[in-house]
């Protein structure tokens, strides 16, 4: 059972208090989210602690998830990649699986609340549906550069809403209901960013054969030439030359990427049997170990050239690490450069930053704090609940001049 109370101490006690009232406010509402898997994947993970946490403080929260089968599946990954600029083909007759899945779902789903929460385009049909109260779209991927022809279709739903949100500004698309930005966020208390001893840090490191012996330099990513591994290798060297360190790169290749095994493959060649680069590919239930691997980390690096919100920074400043992350996608909503980690567009301007922080501990030292500091205060998902909470209330009260709470 998970408490808001389990969570003094480590949030800030405004978002608490903020919950507790908004919570007291809404307790004779019902709410329910909608999506489409119970498990894997951010969405899943963040419903999977926020709904018990809502329900222990009276709220009426229930989760359902719809079901299709793999051709469904098959055509929302296409509608998902296109929606993030990804041409693909479609036909009219998968936009009508689409629809029709929806509405099989909508027969059994019970759909009566007063707040509905539909995640991503998967679900998005079942605004045909609705027999009452408010509905929103909560749109966790970048649609800002869509194949226009996907966004009409997906928009012609998510337009009947009565509001959408956004993870990002610049992920936003402009519509015509009213629109709200609220970021992603990690749980202080899951496994993966929890407080770990330093024997299970050890035992980590013990386990993955990672000599303490020298600084570690650390990206943990998907296999993913987005993420830029081979350019990681390169300031690495460059690092080298000046300041021995080891280079940990720990990720996997997805499951539903059928390019991670051939960047694996190529990350491997190129780190050509360096004995100070740790490629590690990690099972789908790492968190602990990733969870040690930040810890233990002297830099952690997140050097994308495309990305979605990117929450390895977010766990990586959690943990007190200066990061230096790639100035796109959601990372500069995260690192004020030079403050609280360090903004790069360049691989020598990784490298040098990385040098920055090995040579002047107490400057990384105070990037450090200030970065666990700016997660706190905007990226724990006590934050995420209070935004929730006060986007629904917000919206049950939108005839009211003024809002009281
Ligand atoms: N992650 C993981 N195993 C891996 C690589 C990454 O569990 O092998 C986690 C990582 O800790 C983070 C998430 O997957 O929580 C990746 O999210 P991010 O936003 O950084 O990138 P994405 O993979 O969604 O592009």
């Amino acid at each position: 059972m998970i408490r808001l109370s389990d969570y003094a101490g480590i949030s800030p006690k405004s978002d608490l208090q903020l919950i507790s009232r908004l919570a007291e406010r809404l307790s004779s509402k019902r709410f329910l989210h909608i999506n489409s898997t119970k498990s894997g994947g951010g969405v899943a993970e963040i419903l999977s602690r926020m709904t018990p946490l809502l329900s222990g403080l009276g709220l009426n929260v229930r989760w359902e998830v719809i079901r299709g089968d793999q051709r469904f599946f098959t055509i929302t990954k296409k509608i998902h990649n296109s929606l993030q600029g990804l041409p693909e083909d479609f036909t009219d007759d998968m936009w009508g699986y689409h629809s029709a899945i929806n509405e099989e779902n909508a027969k059994t789903l019970d759909l009566d609340a007063d707040v509905t929460f539909v995640h991503d385009p998967q679900p998005v049909p079942l605004i045909r549906f609705r027999h009452g109260g408010l509905w929103i779209w909560r749109c966790h991927i970048d649609v800002s550069n869509p194949v226009e022809s996907v966004w009409d279709r997906v928009s012609a739903y998510a337009g009947k809403y009565d509001a959408a949100i956004f993870s990002v500004a610049k992920f936003a698309k402009r519509m015509p209901i009213d629109e709200f930005i609220i970021t992603p966020t990690i749980d202080p208390l899951s496994e993966k960013n929890r407080d770990l001893t330093g024997p299970e840090v050890d035992e980590v490191a013990a386990r993955f054969k990672i000599p303490r012996d020298k600084p570690i330099l650390l990206q943990v990513s998907r296999f993913d030439r987005f993420k830029d591994p081979n350019g990681v290798i390169r300031a690495y060297r460059m690092v080298k030359k000046y300041n021995d360190c080891r280079l940990v790169l720990a990720g996997s290749s997805a499951t539903d990427d059928p390019e991670g095994d051939a960047v694996t493959e190529e990350v491997k060649g190129f780190a050509d049997g360096d004995p100070d680069i740790h490629i590690l590919l990690l099972p789908t239930f790492s968190d602990r170990d990733i969870n040690a691997l930040q810890r233990m980390a002297a830099v952690v690096l997140q050097k994308s050239l495309k990305e979605g919100f990117g929450l390895t920074v977010t766990e990586a400043m959690w943990k007190g690490r200066p990061v230096i992350g790639g100035n796109v996608g959601g990372i500069p909503t995260q690192i004020i450069n030079g403050i609280n980690g360090f903004l790069v567009n360049s691989e020598e301007g990784a490298a040098f930053r990385v040098r920055q922080i090995l040579n002047n501990h107490d400057m990384a030292k105070s990037i450090g704090e200030n970065a666990r500091q700016y997660v706190r205060n905007h990226f724990l998902i006590t934050r995420q609940i209070r935004d929730y909470l006060f986007v629904w209330y917000a919206m049950l009260n939108k005839g009211s001049a003024v809002m009281e709470l």
